[in-house]
């Protein structure tokens, strides 16, 4: 799958919003968009931006939810399918697959600093889902999947700092970790109120419906 290899702090910058994509430096002065938030190519010039139609403002949540979750278009649409496909709420449907993502279970469980992190860790093999080693960051969870470290990564370096930082991590209710052997586990599937980004799902319906 293809991925970002632009400047991750210029997509906060495009949506004017802090996306948190860069995990504790968000949280810091550091951040671009505490330093500078106007979006690329407006900080130079003296025109004020212009005011966004409807259909821009359709394209930015659906920008935001692609640019939180890391993954571009033709996969975006995917998700959007199946979100159709499913009883209920498109909207809501299609944020609930994408918290479900295996990458974004893996960081909210507060095994890496970032979904961009997360993803890595799970494409170079780092992880058991329910006993069975599996690099796909795309899979999606269900009840009662259990999330945990294969054996040999166990002994890695990151692994040693992670077991002693993880006692900070907030866990969403979700979900529940075993902060001693590191296994998380999916207490029930996440409703839209679980995402800690906040995307307006209908908009994003909106915007692929013309
Ligand atoms: Fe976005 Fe984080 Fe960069 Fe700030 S530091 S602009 S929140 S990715």
């Amino acid at each position: 799958m293809g991925r970002y290899t632009q400047a991750t702090c210029r997509l906060c910058r495009r949506v004017s919003e802090k996306l948190m994509l860069k995990g504790e430096r968000c949280l810091t002065s550091k951040c671009a968009m505490e330093r500078r938030s106007a979006p690329p190519r407006h900080h130079t010039s003296s025109r004020r931006p212009k005011k966004k139609s409807d259909r821009g403002l359709q394209l930015q949540e659906k920008q935001k939810a692609r640019y939180t979750y890391g993954i571009l278009e033709r996969q975006f649409r995917r998700f959007f399918a199946e979100a159709e496909r499913l009883p209920g709420i498109t909207g809501e449907n299609l944020l609930v697959l994408l918290e479900r993502r295996l990458d974004n279970v893996v960081y909210r469980l507060g095994f890496a600093n970032s979904r961009s992190q997360a993803r890595q860790l799970v494409r170079h093999g780092h992880f058991l889902l329910n006993g069975r080693k599996t690099d796909i960051p795309s899979c999606l969870v269900r009840s009662e999947d259990v999330i945990a470290w294969r054996e040999g990564s166990t002994r890695t370096e990151y692994y040693k700092t992670l077991v002693e930082e993880i006692e900070e991590k907030t866990i969403p209710g979700w979900l529940t970790l075993d902060r001693q052997k590191l296994v998380g586990r999916v207490l029930t599937l996440p409703t839209a109120d679980d995402i800690e980004v906040k995307f307006d799902g209908k908009a994003i319906v909106e915007y692929y419906s013309r």
